[in-house]
C-alpha cells in the first residue's frame, strides 16, 4: 500500500458451502480495483468475522454476538451465504442477522450482461432495482399449525369477536404491515432513485384484494412521495402531458400485472418498491431473465448499516470444487464500494465483469448454453475480471 493511503476496515463473513471460494474471488477483485483506481487511494483492511458452520464447529456458536456488534460498529459488511441449520436453535442465520441489525430493505439490482444466456428474447431491457421490505408481511413468522391449541384460540377469538367462522382443520397466518415499515422502505427506494437518477419508482401491491395491508402500502408510499419529496418526485405527467425530466415519477402496479409487465414491458420500470412476499418473488423472476442467481447481487440495508451479499445460497454440492459463479458476490462488492463512496472503483469492477462475460468467459452454470464460450472455474473468472480492470 502506498505511504499515507487511507485504510477502510471492512468486516466480512466468508460463509458456508461455496462461500469461502467466492468471497476470496470478490476480495481479490476489490483489492485490485482499488489499486488500479488511483495512486494514493484508499485500500480495504479486511476483518474476518465468525458465523455459520465453521463458527459453530470451532466455538459452538452459529452467530456470535461479537459478529453482529462488529458489523453494527463498522456500518458495513460483505457476507457470503450461510447455511440455515436444520433442527432446533437459530431459525435462519440470515433472518437473525437482518432482525438484529434491523436491515429493513433488501435491495437487488438486476440487469443483463451481454454474453449471458437468458430465457427471454431481449434481456438487455431488464434494468431494475428491487426494494423489498424485509421485516414484516407474512414473513413475520406469525402462524399456527392446523389442529394446534394456538390455532383453536385464534379461531375462537375470530368467531367470538368478529363472527368469522373457520373450520377446525385450518392453519392460520397473520400478515402485519405497518405504516412505519412501509414508509421507510419506500423512502429508501425514492432516495435511491433520486441519487442514481432513475426516472420511475413503482409501488407494487395487491391492494385490490388486501386493502388494509397491501392497499395501505400503496397509500403510504404515495404519502411519502408527496410529503417528503415534493421537489424531486411527481405522480404523473404535467399539463404538457410529459413527465418533467428532473423528477422521479411515482406510480403503482397491482402485483399480478407487474409480473406480466416485467416480461412484456421491462424497459418501463426502473425501481420497484414492494412488500416482503411480492418483492421476494419479483426479485427471483427478474433474476431468471438476466441469467439466474449467479448474476444477482444484493444489499440488506438499515439506517446506518448495510450488509452486501449475493442473493444465492451456499450451493453445497459445489463447495470446494472451484466451479461456482462468483459474479453475484463480485457485483455485490461493487455495490459496497459505491456505498462507501468509492464509485470509481465500483464502476471499474462492473465494466470489467461486462467485458469478461461479453468475451464469452463464463462459469459452468451458464457456459454450456453459449456456443463459443470459454468455461472457467471460480478463481479463473475472478482473475479474468482483474485482467480487465
Ligand atoms: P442455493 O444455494 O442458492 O442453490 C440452488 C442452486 O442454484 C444450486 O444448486 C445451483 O444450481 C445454483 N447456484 C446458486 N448459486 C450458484 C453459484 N454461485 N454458481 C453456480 N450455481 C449456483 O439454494 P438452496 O440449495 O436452496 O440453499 C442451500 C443453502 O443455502 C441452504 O442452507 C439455505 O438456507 C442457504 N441459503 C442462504 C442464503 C443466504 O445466506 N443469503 C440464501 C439462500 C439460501 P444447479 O443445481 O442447477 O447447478
Amino acid at each position: 500500500m502506498p505511504l499515507g493511503a487511507r485504510m477502510i476496515e471492512v468486516p466480512f463473513i466468508p460463509g458456508d458451502g461455496i462461500g469461502p471460494e467466492i468471497m476470496d474471488s470478490a476480495r481479490r477483485v476489490v483489492d485490485a480495483a482499488l489499486l488500479k483506481t488511483c495512486d494514493n487511494g484508499p485500500s480495504i483492511l479486511w476483518r474476518e468475522l465468525a458465523a455459520g458452520e465453521s463458527s459453530f464447529k470451532s466455538g459452538g456458536e452459529w452467530l456470535p454476538k461479537e459478529t453482529v456488534t462488529s458489523i453494527a460498529r463498522a456500518g458495513v459488511a460483505l457476507k457470503g451465504p450461510l447455511t440455515t441449520p436444520v433442527g432446533g436453535g437459530v431459525r435462519s442465520l440470515n433472518v437473525a442477522l437482518r432482525q438484529m441489525l434491523d436491515l429493513y430493505a433488501s435491495v437487488r439490482p438486476l440487469r443483463h450482461f451481454e454474453g449471458v444466456p437468458s430465457p427471454v428474447k431481449c434481456p438487455s431491457k431488464v434494468d431494475m432495482v428491487i426494494f423489498r421490505e424485509n421485516t414484516e408481511d407474512v414473513y413475520k413468522g406469525l402462524e399456527w399449525r392446523h389442529g394446534s391449541e394456538e390455532a383453536r384460540l385464534v379461531r375462537d377469538f375470530l368467531r367470538d369477536t368478529f363472527g368469522v367462522e373457520l373450520t377446525d382443520d385450518t392453519g392460520i397466518g397473520l400478515k402485519p404491515m405497518s405504516e412505519r415499515a412501509s414508509k421507510r422502505l419506500v423512502r429508501a427506494a425514492i432516495r435511491y432513485a433520486v441519487a442514481r437518477e432513475r426516472n420511475v419508482v413503482t409501488l407494487v401491491h395487491k391492494g385490490n384484494i388486501m386493502k388494509f395491508t397491501e392497499g395501505a402500502f400503496r397509500d403510504w408510499g404515495y404519502e411519502v412521495a408527496l410529503k417528503e419529496f415534493p421537489d424531486t418526485t411527481c405522480l404523473g405527467p404535467g399539463s404538457d402531458g410529459l413527465v418533467p425530466r428532473d423528477k422521479v415519477l411515482i406510480n403503482d402496479r397491482i402485483a399480478d400485472n407487474m409480473f406480466q409487465q416485467i416480461l412484456t414491458r421491462p424497459s418501463e420500470y426502473s425501481v420497484l418498491a414492494a412488500p416482503n412476499l411480492n418483492g421476494d418473488y419479483l426479485a427471483d423472476a427478474c433474476a431468471a431473465q438476466v441469467g439466474g442467481l449467479g448474476f444477482a447481487p444484493g444489499m440488506n440495508m438499515g439506517d446506518g448499516v448495510a450488509v452486501f451479499e449475493p442473493v444465492h445460497g451456499t450451493a453445497p454440492k459445489y463447495a470446494g470444487k472451484d466451479v461456482a459463479n462468483p459474479c453475484a458476490i463480485i457485483l455485490s462488492s461493487a455495490m459496497m464500494l459505491q456505498h462507501l463512496g468509492l464509485g470509481q472503483a465500483a464502476g471499474k469492477i462492473v465494466a470489467a465483469v461486462e467485458r469478461t462475460l461479453g468475451e464469452g468467459i463464463l462459469t459452468r452454470d451458464v457456459a454450456p448454453s453459449v456456443d463459443a464460450s470459454r468455461s472457467v472455474g471460480t478463481r479463473r473468472l475472478a482473475e479474468e475480471v482483474v485482467l480487465r480492470l
